[in-house]
């Protein structure tokens, strides 16, 4: 690896050339434009015979921030889209056949600085709800409540944390839309090959046509085909299937039958686990399976068979390898979305990590020149942050009281990373989790999973034996109060989203 800062090639960034028009290249067209677009070139190639890999349509809150930097009409792109709100995600089976938890998006309770409020409620449940009435861990969580209830409404203060879910096509569509408002050409043409200069730089995108479109800047977001970075500049790929043993997909769209839930449904099964992400006009299904497990054939037919309302398509099964390029920037070539990895849809970080991608790139935009400082302090955040998401989604399979299949009893053996581990110990000898700086899941996400999946803690914070039996059982049934008084302010989901997100016409392009 180079250490000095001589840029590696001279001459400003001015033709920024975007590989791929998926959710991730017209993310990243949208956003560049937007801000830097004054001083870029932008033009984004895409293919309308090879498409798009047509899924990804859970979101997490973070998504609201890139709206906000774009710009959007919230309501507008709602009505795009055909989204509906998102509070979390309800975990069907997995903790065992039978039993649900969710990780809502919400704060849980309230903290003492010495100890989160998972203590105070660790505290009353060892002395028993005689005691010390305690309910639940989700009792304490408006946007859990609200989810299960099926309730959502903006609030005015305090509002609740969500996110959305969203048709995949139409919002690609949609940021297209805004990106072409602000400058971005769109070339249709299929990339036959990928020129260099001598010192290994791309040079330009050669199309079946024979034309030719040259850049300084490259961003693939070829998805899993990793053209740029990963066919042509040989940047190798760290597979972690041996901690995610799930490799393929099988999707298929649905009418909708009955409403439209605000929260993601994953309910695991023998094989891996199946999603339910309801949109305003459809449902958007799915099977996410280890193959050593299941076949395709088997997968489709087993989707078709736990679907609710009628098929709108054909089920399409999709194959991946669950990891991450060893590096995602390489000379002058940076591959956001599937082109840099993949890991599996469980806790919908996907599209987050393109909107990651795009603002870190931003901040260390090469426009004078690509500076080899750059690029390494960019590999390092991404390698941070794709790590302690990686060991987020791994908790799930490790920490669960199935083992029931065989892909359950290969999870219970296997290691895991060094740095899940230690989380996972500490949590079981003292309750206690600490967030990681720049980590995308804080304390409340790793608590909810941790509890969901069965894992119970041995020890509790002593600030919480300070309080005695009426004292705490007061602390935790204010709060319980508080959840119910806001919770019956709410109006259905279903409702709101009628009333909000009415069709208007699409936006065109933003100041
Ligand atoms: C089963 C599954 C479920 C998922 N669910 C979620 C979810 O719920 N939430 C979430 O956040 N993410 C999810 N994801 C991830 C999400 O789908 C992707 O991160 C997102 O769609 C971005 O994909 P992309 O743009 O990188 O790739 P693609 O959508 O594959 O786009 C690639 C683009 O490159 C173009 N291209 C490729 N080769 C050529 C060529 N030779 N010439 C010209 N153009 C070319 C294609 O035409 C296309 O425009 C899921 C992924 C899978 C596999």
């Amino acid at each position: 690896m180079q250490h000095t800062n001589a840029p590696l090639r001279t001459g400003p960034v001015r033709r920024v050339v975007i590989a791929g028009g998926g959710t991730a290249g017209w993310m990243v067209a949208a956003l560049l434009s937007k801000v830097l677009g004054k001083g870029l070139a932008i033009r984004l190639v895409e293919s309308d015979e090879i498409g798009t890999v047509g899924v990804g349509e859970a979101t997490i809150p973070t998504l609201l921030t890139y709206h906000q930097l774009l710009g959007i009409n919230e309501q507008e792109f709602m009505a795009a889209t055909q989204a509906t709100f998102k509070l979390g995600i309800q975990f069907e089976n997995w903790r065992n056949v039978g039993e649900d938890y969710v990780h809502s998006f919400g704060l849980t309770g309230k903290d003492h600085w010495t100890a989160g409020f998972q203590h105070f409620w660790l505290a009353a449940r060892q002395r028993g709800e005689q005691r010390v009435p305690h309910g639940d861990y989700g009792d304490y969580c408006l946007e859990l409540r609200a989810g299960l209830e099926n309730r959502f409404a903006h609030l005015p203060r305090n509002g609740l944390n969500y996110a959305f879910h969203l048709d995949a096509s139409r919002y690609a569509v949609f940021l297209r839309g805004i990106s072409q408002g602000h400058g971005v050409q769109r070339i249709e043409g299929k990339i036959a090959q990928v020129l260099q200069h001598d010192d290994g730089d791309i040079r330009a995108l050669r199309l079946a046509d024979g034309s030719e479109v040259e850049g300084d800047f490259f961003i693939d977001c070829t998805g899993f085909r990793s053209l740029l970075l990963g066919q042509t500049l040989g940047v190798g790929f760290e597979d972690w299937s041996h901690w995610l043993p799930c490799d393929s997909a099988v999707a298929v769209q649905t009418a909708s039958v009955g409403e439209a839930v605000p929260y993601t449904r994953s309910i695991a099964h023998p094989f891996g686990w199946q999603w339910r992400i309801p949109l305003q006009h459809r449902v958007g299904n799915g099977l996410v399976f280890a193959s050593r497990y299941l076949g395709d054939d088997e997968a489709r037919a087993m989707l078709l068979q736990k679907i609710e309302g009628e098929a709108l398509m054909q089920p399409r099964v999709l194959k991946f390898t669950p990891g991450q390029r060893d590096v995602t920037w390489k000379r002058n070539v940076v591959a956001i979305g599937l082109a840099s990895g993949f890991l599996e849809p469980l806790e919908s970080t996907s599209i987050h990590l393109i909107q990651r991608g795009i603002t870190r790139l931003m901040q260390c935009f090469p426009a004078g020149g690509i500076h080899q400082t750059d690029i390494d302090e960019y590999n390092r955040q991404v390698r941070d942050e794709i790590e302690h998401i990686r060991d987020f989604i791994i908790l799930h399979y490790k920490v669960t009281n199935r083992r029931d299949a065989p892909l359950w009893q290969h999870c219970a053996a296997m290691d895991v990373p060094q740095s899940l581990a230690h989380r996972i110990q500490m949590f079981s000898d003292t309750a206690r989790v600490f967030k990681a700086p720049h980590e995308l899941f804080g304390e409340n996400s790793w608590i909810q999973v941790m509890l969901g999946q069965g894992l119970t803690p041995g020890a509790h914070h002593p600030t919480a034996d300070l309080m005695g039996d009426d004292e705490l059982g007061h602390f935790l049934g204010e709060i319980r109060k508080q959840v119910a008084r806001q919770l019956v302010q709410l109006p259905r989901h279903e409702d709101y989203v009628r009333s909000y997100a009415a069709p208007v016409q699409p936006q065109a392009a933003t100041a």
